[in-house]
């Protein structure tokens, strides 16, 4: 079971940053574009993709509930859990619909913010990096540590 919902997330993170890369800031960039340049409406165009995922996710669920709770219901919750953590920490953490938590306390969710504000840093289709959301290069960890530690001594 743990094994299951460990290799879903793993493999939905894959699957988000494929989606990022090749199909958002592909051919359906037009769902895409409007979190990259306005960001101002309540709803946003890109929110469409987190519907592509919940159907997937929903009818595993259900045709698995129906067998007895196979092995598809536990990857149809694998994919639950990994979209509640995007939006998490890309919808409320990071873009701060909703609610602040700040710019992150502690390195892995400072890193984590300082990535996807690289991925923002480009307005357009084409040209951008960090298409993942929780698996990012290591030197953003790295600066997260550094500021937190600077911040710690300029507070002495
Ligand atoms: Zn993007
Ligand atoms: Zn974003």
């Amino acid at each position: 079971m743990l094994v299951t919902w460990f290799l879903t997330f793993l493999a939905m993170e894959f699957a988000a940053w494929f989606m990022h890369k090749f199909v958002m800031h592909g051919f359906l960039w037009g769902l895409h574009q409007d979190h990259h340049v306005s960001r101002g409406t309540v709803f946003q165009r890109n929110d469409a993709f987190a519907l592509m995922f919940a159907i997937p996710s929903f009818l595993l669920m259900l045709f698995g509930s129906l067998e007895g709770y196979s092995l598809k219901f536990h990857i149809g919750l694998g994919i639950l859990v990994y979209g509640v953590a995007y939006t998490l920490v890309h919808e409320i953490f990071i873009h701060r619909r909703l609610v602040y938590f700040g710019t992150g306390k502690n390195w892995y969710s400072r890193g984590l913010r300082l990535a996807h504000m690289d991925h923002h840093f480009n307005t357009g289709k084409y040209g951008g990096k960090n298409f993942g959301m929780l698996v990012v290069h290591p030197k953003y960890f790295l600066n997260a540590f550094r500021d937190l530690k600077k911040k710690a001594k300029s507070r002495k």
